[in-house]
């Protein structure tokens, strides 16, 4: 793959219903990823052929359908019905899970305990676990005392690899990432053994919303466009 000549979906102008990846004969731009890329895709198609991935993706878009009603006023429309904290619950209910995992980060604690509720209301045991956990000093990986939030203080560093070692002693069927920073969510992903989904992404300033920004990019935030 060389510089220019990769796949742009994001570039993609045609509308959704001419576009090759929506139905057979539709159209493709010439940075389409279906005739770049052919090779990767149908080594997707043989994964799917594997029992597990089968049945994961299977029960994913038997949950996404499922999010979906016939709008009355307009039976040709379908509308969204589910939140995610449900659809995560009835995922893993199709799945046949008990166990669920909850990676949280120590700025979220009072919705951690909120999510363990509603997960717990559905029947299931919950094991959480907190960012900070281990209380090791972030000089242990480098950080120097001026580079720390607060100079001059003890801080915890956030440990998403431990988050996932309690999380896979635990024997989590699954588990759930809340507000974990850009990098440590990489690292609790790296390291989870059980398959893991996300409820929320940190962002200290939109209130977990990172979309707020992106949704104001022409206005608000276009000073983002530039470094
Ligand atoms: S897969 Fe091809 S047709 Fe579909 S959005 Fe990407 S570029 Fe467009």
């Amino acid at each position: 793959m060389t510089k220019g000549n990769w796949p742009k979906c994001a570039h993609c102008q045609l509308k959704p219903e001419e576009r090759a990846c929506r139905g057979e004969g539709k159209r493709a731009p010439v940075f389409c990823p279906m005739t770049l890329e052919g090779t990767a895709i149908e080594r997707s198609r043989e994964e799917y052929r594997e029992a597990g991935n089968r049945e994961f993706a299977c029960r994913a878009a038997l949950q996404e359908a499922s999010g979906y009603e016939v709008d009355k006023a307009d039976p040709e429309k379908r509308r969204p019905v589910k939140p995610r904290l449900l659809e995560i619950a009835e995922f893993a209910h199709r799945m046949g899970y008990r166990r669920l995992g909850l990676a949280f980060c120590t700025g979220l604690h009072r919705e951690a305990a909120a999510v363990t509720r509603v997960l717990e209301g559905h029947g299931f045991d919950v094991v959480s676990v907190v960012c900070k956990v281990g209380r090791i000093s972030k000089e242990e990986i480098g950080v120097q005392e001026k580079e720390k939030i607060s100079p001059g203080k003890f801080e915890s560093m956030c440990n998403p690899i431990g988050q996932a070692k309690v999380l896979n002693a635990a024997a989590t069927d699954f588990n759930v990432v809340l507000g974990l920073c850009v990098g440590h969510d990489s690292l609790f992903f790296k390291y989870s053994q059980a398959p893991t989904t996300v409820l929320a992404a940190k962002d200290r300033v939109t209130g977990h919303n990172p979309l707020a920004v992106v949704y104001t990019l022409d206005h608000y935030y276009s000073r983002l466009l530039k470094p």
